[in-house]
């Protein structure tokens, strides 16, 4: 077998081995089934046993209250930015409220203009998406549609330390990146969706917590397959579901329940982890220049420049050469992106720190 490699990807990105390990022992034989997850009907006993697993595991993790159902849909999270405008949006004289503080938002913001009026009420945008607003600099509107925004935005590194107070308007968010990587408290919210390629699983499902009174505002006749209350009457079983990667969602929600044991004690790892890079970034003299400010650094995405261009290459290939992998940052902002999700372990951002020392020593 090669060689694991520390997993800096930003998505898919590495999951915990003590998953991989039993879905690798149970590949060809799922207990009981005589064949692998892959291979059986999605309305078999078997699988509806996975599926429910899945969803309380994510019930018992977030303490997730009886008005919420949580769903599995697919098309991933950017087909939720068109989905929920369809949903919430379209066929009311409402406008929807959006807080802007990165790439991820942005689409967002351009797809549900396609349906109905947006309001951009804070924008990141002329900062080069480095901080969150302040509550107080959001122009809210009380009677929108709802409210949303990006817990951690991926590309920038930021993060919101605490959900916006938007009243009583449907608080709606992407927590993709962040999501079950801290406590947080769900009946805050109308609405959350989570592509499950960071932090819970593989590619290709998308975990969705909706609450009940949010499903009324379903307009009639959109397509079955976009429809959030056609799903939830479904129990995410309309039509054939992501079956494996459901089944391995399954797996990490138990990894995080039964080994790591909860989200408060994850929260606690992933602020160690953090603080290993964020702390070698503010030592370096200016030499590592961090993207986000510091009070809305991201505990996942860790960014930061170099002082050239050539020596971010540098950085990024010598990385590589000793096991850590996934250092680049994305193309629309370059520099140097870490990502450290639920699964990457301490060691690897100890490793990462040293290196950076390292690095810095011999072209500083
Ligand atoms: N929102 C956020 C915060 C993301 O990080 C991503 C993926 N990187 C997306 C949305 C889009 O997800 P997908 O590729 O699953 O559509």
């Amino acid at each position: 077998m090669e060689q694991r490699v520390h997993n800096f990807s930003a998505g898919p990105a590495g999951l915990p081995l003590a998953a991989l390990e039993e879905a690798q022992r149970d590949l060809l034989a799922y207990p009981g089934a005589g064949a692998s997850i892959m291979e059986i009907s999605h309305r078999s006993k078997t699988f509806e046993a996975v599926l429910q697993a899945a969803k309380s595991n994510i019930v018992q993790l977030l303490s997730v209250p009886s008005n919420y159902k949580v769903l599995f849909v697919q098309g991933g999270a950017s087909m939720q930015f068109s989905q929920i405008a369809m949903n919430f949006l379209r066929g009311t004289d409402k406008s929807a409220d959006y807080i802007l503080t990165g790439a991820w938002g942005s689409k967002a913001i351009k797809e549900a203009k396609k349906e109905g009026a947006v309001r951009t009420v804070w924008s990141g945008k002329e900062l080069g998406f480095n901080r969150v607003p302040a509550q107080s600099e959001l122009d809210l509107d009380a009677n929108a549609a709802y409210c949303h925004f990006t817990t951690n935005e991926t590309i920038e590194g930021v993060q919101f330390q605490t959900e916006p107070n938007v009243g009583g308007v449907p608080l709606v968010c992407d927590m993709s990146s962040d999501f079950l990587s801290r406590p947080f408290d769900v009946s805050k919210y109308a609405f959350i969706y989570a592509g499950a390629q960071k932090n819970i699983g593989p590619a290709g499902v998308v975990a969705v917590i909706i609450r009940d009174d949010m499903l009324a505002r379903v307009p009639e006749g959109l397509h079955s397959m976009l429809d959030y209350k056609l799903i939830a009457e479904n129990d995410s079983l309309y039509n054939t579901p992501p079956c494996f990667a459901i089944y391995i969602v399954m797996l990490v929600t138990k990894w995080l329940i039964n080994d790591i044991g909860g989200l408060a004690k994850i929260e606690a790892i992933n602020r160690q982890k953090a603080a290993l890079l964020y702390d070698a970034i503010d030592g370096s003299g200016g030499y590592y220049r961090g993207h986000a400010q510091k009070d809305c650094r991201s505990l996942m995405n860790v960014t930061w420049r170099l002082p050239s261009e050539e020596l971010e290459a540098k950085f990024v290939k010598e990385a590589k050469a000793a096991g850590m992998d996934g250092l680049k940052g994305h193309r629309s902002v370059g520099g140097i992106r870490a990502s450290i999700y639920n699964a990457m372990p301490v060691e690897g951002c100890k490793a990462l720190a040293d290196f950076m020392t390292e690095f810095k020593a011999k072209n500083g």
